[in-house]
């Protein structure tokens, strides 16, 4: 999509969020409690139905405008956290959900009716290594049985559907450890309190994450997404959308953190004079906003061959890298620029600090990101 077409798009983001300022966010962040209002007003506006194809309801566009509507959020004070994962699982959905499944589903995520915005991979005995997971989902006739323990699924209690991971034949009895990996999308209504149970985490920050406990889950077959078996091949797909989308939440904190600094070194008078007029404030400035220009090149690049359906692995890793490591700098800058201030709940800084730091852990980690380009890009011998 061109960037004049992105333009009203944005604006209405832009025109959105300014309905949610800092002090919103600050009360959610305080109490540990679900933007809800939030998220309803960027449904009704028809923002989180970007990736849904137009005959689904949905405004049929691409990753690259949902990535630049998601950098917005962010570069508006917001946080999409709360919402981001409907647009990084629509491409497993896309790609490889049925017929029956689309026209079930994608109709109601597109209005809201139904939310689309749980993602359960991770393990706490597998942890990066998604290949080693354990949660088993067994078919016995019409239906799965799932048994087996997910940690940090975000939204969990604030989504109606939710994209499962789980193995479907023992990795034992596989040629490849990434064969007999199954993806499901199940309805979380139908399942919890008959064999899932939630228990939330209370993190560093607001992400209302959560453990994830399956005894006996009993789901129909059809929710299995595509061939059984091959959920990795599906899932690795939809993790470069996630990465791509991840890479643009941080693109915007790091445009908010510049932006404020900028503003309070303008503001901020000591000594006589405006505290961004010693070299040794502007400089860090100047030099954060050129990290992030400089990620925003690669995460753009990475979402138009992602778009296209070109290879976009390398792309996708890289923007996220780079990205998740020029917000932090500017986070750290935009502390540093605002003195003891910088610390103060009111002038925001400090919880975008909070926030920004998740994005060189999840949803992959900075090493695991450097592993996949020194041993697959760049051919060196792999260490795992
Ligand atoms: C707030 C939050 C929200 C999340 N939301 C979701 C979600 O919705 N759905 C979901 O499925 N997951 C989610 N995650 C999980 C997230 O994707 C993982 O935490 C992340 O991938 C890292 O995995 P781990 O925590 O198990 O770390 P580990 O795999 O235990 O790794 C720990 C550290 O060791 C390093 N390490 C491990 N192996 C190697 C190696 N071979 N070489 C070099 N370094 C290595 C890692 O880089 C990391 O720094 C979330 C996590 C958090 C904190």
């Amino acid at each position: 999509m061109r960037d004049e077409d992105l333009q009203p798009i944005l604006e209405t983001v832009r025109r959105l969020c300014a309905e949610f300022p800092g002090g919103y966010w600050r009360a959610r962040d305080r109490e540990r409690t679900y933007p809800t209002e939030f998220v309803q007003a960027l449904t009704k506006a028809g923002l989180l139905g970007v990736l849904i194809p137009e005959t689904y309801g949905g405004s049929g566009l691409g990753l690259s405008a949902a990535a630049a509507i998601l950098e917005e959020i962010h570069a508006s004070g917001c946080n999409a956290a709360a919402v981001h994962a409907q647009m990084y699982t629509m491409g497993t959905v896309l790609r490889h959900g049925s017929e029956a499944q689309k026209s079930q589903w994608l109709p109601k995520i597109a209005t809201g009716e139904v939310r689309l915005q749980a993602f359960g991979v991770t393990e706490p005995g597998a942890g990066t290594d998604t290949t080693a997971i354990t949660t088993t989902a067994t078919r016995t006739g019409d239906t799965y049985l799932i048994n087996g323990q997910k940690v940090w699924i975000s939204r969990a209690e604030h989504s109606d559907l939710m994209v499962l991971l789980a193995r479907t034949t023992p990795r034992e009895e596989t040629a490849k450890k990434t064969e007999g990996l199954s993806v499901f999308l199940l309805d979380m209504r139908e399942a919890v309190g008959r064999g899932l149970t939630i228990k939330p985490i209370r993190t560093m920050f607001n992400h209302a994450t959560t453990e994830l406990f399956f005894d006996d889950l009993e789901i129909p077959a059809s929710s299995l997404i595509g061939e059984e078996g091959k959920g990795f091949r599906y899932i690795l797909d939809g993790m470069n959308a996630e990465r791509i989308l991840i890479a643009a939440e941080c693109i915007g904190d790091g445009r908010w953190f510049v932006d404020k600094a900028r503003d309070y070194a303008t503001s901020r008078v000591v000594f006589g004079r405006p505290i961004g007029q010693n070299q040794g404030v502007q400089f860090p400035i100047a030099r954060a906003y050129a990290q992030v220009r400089a990620a925003r090149l690669m995460t753009y690049e990475a979402a138009a061959r992602y778009e296209a359906g070109e290879p976009a692995g390398e792309e996708a890793n890289m923007a996220k890298l780079l990205a998740s490591e020029a917000s932090w700098a500017a986070a750290d800058m935009c502390i540093q620029t605002h003195g003891g201030f910088g610390f103060a709940e009111e002038y925001d800084v400090e919880r975008k600090f909070r926030e920004t730091r998740l994005y060189q852990v999840a949803p992959i980690s900075t090493n695991l990101i450097l592993a996949y380009l020194a041993e697959h890009v760049l051919g060196l011998p792999r260490s795992y």
